[in-house]
């Protein structure tokens, strides 16, 4: 026998509880690659919708650089003209000043740098030395990086350079663009303005910020910072980083090439994140209900399907009783394994009720004679003292059966009890019990009984076994006591009656019934 304890779950949690976590699982594995999926899809375009328009406004920038170079090429062609009339100078700058919002400032310098014509005259800027030599070397369209001017301002020097007919140098056009006033870089940059946290920046080829929604970031220099460092290393492209604030940022960038300078679009990836939760949230609203349908409908089949097993098992435990055939056999199974355990249990409740009958009938019966035992008159006088109207009883006892056992031995002292016991089964009804009680001592039980019913079956008793021819021992005698119990009667007074009687019947020489009646005793003597 496996010596373990019993287990404390049952089918029913088990099978509940890995349905449940399974569910779950698969739940919440599903939510979580949904959201992750998502949140790629998200960053994705993010990135891609950056960088797209990190590219559209420099070309953007481009064609506002590119035009103001060209009105500054324009100009470069006329004054080389009149390079040396001072008034055509000054009317130049004038015209190209009042001509659009282009540049914030306008001058014209000589080959040696020094400014010859300026407007607005309010800077007083002729006969100054320009502060930006390197277009005098360079005697090329430039655009510079943003540096300090004389009046303070932080701008950016845009220039054109002038040769003669002959093709001598004689000096440049120039454009100032104050990076802090309205002018046509900023007016495209504005325009461009976004939302959501998203915006975008302008760095020239030495990082310093030359457009910001924020005018406090103006002028600054970013030094450490990958986003930036993209901008001025590529084309074109994207990244997910760190800003300088530390916030993780999505970015497109984009270089302008004519100066070098840097496009930055960018967006907060916290932004992305809110979008994301309040879709997991949106998603979570609509799976709630099914999940919780889908539980109840694993609950319910859990019971379903653990209701025969546990009735079964309930069953199993009292496979001994009666009933238990007919109490399994009533357990509804809908399935083949349940099927087949109740078939099995159904076949085992049969074997051990035919086991138990087949002990009982061997504990009850005398195996000697085949009469019942007094364990068996017991069980049979239980039923009887609560249903019957009366139970007569003779005690029979074999006259001097120490002789026979003495004279023929104890086997053929076995024989004569069993040759008793087959002439008492004779002359006996059925609804009698015949019993084996003692050694040679027998009683038989006559339930709804008269005393003269019984003292007649008696009777013949005596004369069957007196007259009988027995083999070994020839003719025996017995002697037998009769008493009547009614409900109220004490049954075991109602015994030692018939023992007295039958021991009367022994004294009175043997061979003889004695019988009581409630009033008198009739004795029979022969
Ligand atoms: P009485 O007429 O007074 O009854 O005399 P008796 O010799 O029959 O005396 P008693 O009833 O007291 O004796 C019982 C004897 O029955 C004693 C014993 O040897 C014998 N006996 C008891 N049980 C068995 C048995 O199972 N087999 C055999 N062969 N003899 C038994
Ligand atoms: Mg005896
Ligand atoms: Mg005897």
């Amino acid at each position: 026998m496996p010596s373990q304890s019993k287990p404390r779950l049952n089918l029913r949690i088990v099978l509940l509880t890995f349905a449940l976590i399974s569910a779950a699982a698969t739940l919440a594995n599903t939510f979580w690659v949904m959201f992750k999926t998502q949140e790629q899809e998200l960053i994705g375009n993010a990135l891609d919708a950056n960088r797209a328009y990190a590219m559209r406004i420099a070309t953007g920038v481009e064609e506002v650089l590119s035009s103001d170079l060209d009105r500054l090429g324009y100009s470069a062609t006329i004054v080389a003209e009149t390079f040396t009339d001072q008034q055509q100078l000054e009317l130049e700058v004038r015209r190209l000043l009042g001509q659009d919002d282009s540049f914030n400032s306008v001058l014209i310098a000589n080959a040696d740098g020094t400014i010859v014509a300026s407007a607005p005259e309010i800077l007083h800027l002729n006969g100054q030395a320009l502060q930006k030599r390197e277009p005098l070397q360079r005697r090329q369209p430039m655009i510079s990086n943003a540096f300090e001017s004389l009046s303070g301002n932080l701008v950016v020097f845009v220039s054109y350079p002038v040769f003669d007919v002959q093709g001598q140098y004689l000096g440049l056009v120039g454009g100032t663009l104050r990076l802090a006033q309205e002018n046509s870089l900023r007016a495209l940059m504005d325009l461009n303005h976004r939302q959501n946290g998203a915006y975008v920046f302008l760095v020239d080829s030495q990082r310093r910020v030359l457009y910001h929604p924020d005018p406090r970031q103006i002028g600054r220099i970013i030094k450490q910072d990958k986003i930036v460092d993209a901008a001025l290393s590529q084309a074109l492209g994207s990244i997910r980083a760190v800003d300088g604030q530390g916030n993780e940022m999505l970015a497109g960038h984009a270089m302008i090439s004519s100066s070098h300078w840097g496009i930055v679009s960018t967006q907060p990836m916290a932004g992305i994140q809110d979008s994301l939760c309040t879709s997991a949230l949106k998603v979570a609203k609509g799976i709630i209900p099914l999940g919780l349908l889908g539980l109840l409908l694993i609950w319910w089949l859990g019971i379903r399907l653990s209701r025969p097993l546990s009735r079964l098992a309930d069953s199993a435990k009292r496979l001994d009783l009666p009933e238990s055939y007919e109490r399994i056999s009533m357990i509804p199974v809908d399935y083949a394994e349940s099927w087949q355990l109740r078939r099995a249990l159904l076949l085992s409740a049969t074997l051990l009720q035919e086991k138990i009958g087949t002990l009982n009938r061997q504990a009850q019966t005398d195996a000697l004679t085949g009469l019942a035992n007094r364990r068996a008159m017991q069980d049979a006088l239980a039923v009887w003292l609560e249903t019957k109207n009366s139970i007569a009883v003779i005690s029979l006892d074999i006259d001097h059966f120490k002789r026979v056992n003495d004279t023929y031995g104890h086997a053929v002292g076995d024989e004569t009890l069993s040759a008793v016991a087959a002439l008492m089964k004779q002359n006996a009804r059925p609804s009698d019990l015949l019993c084996r009680t003692g050694g040679e001592e027998f009683v038989v039980l006559l339930p709804e009984s008269s005393i003269a019913a019984a003292t007649a079956l008696a009777e013949r008793l005596r004369l069957s076994i007196a007259s009988a021819d027995l083999e070994t021992v020839g003719h025996i005698t017995v002697s037998l006591g009769v008493a009547l119990w009614r409900p109220g009667d004490s049954m075991a007074e109602v015994f030692d009656k018939a023992d007295q009687l039958l021991y009367r019947a022994k004294q009175q020489g043997r061979n003889q019934v004695v019988a009581e009646t409630r009033s008198r005793v009739i004795e029979r003597v022969h």
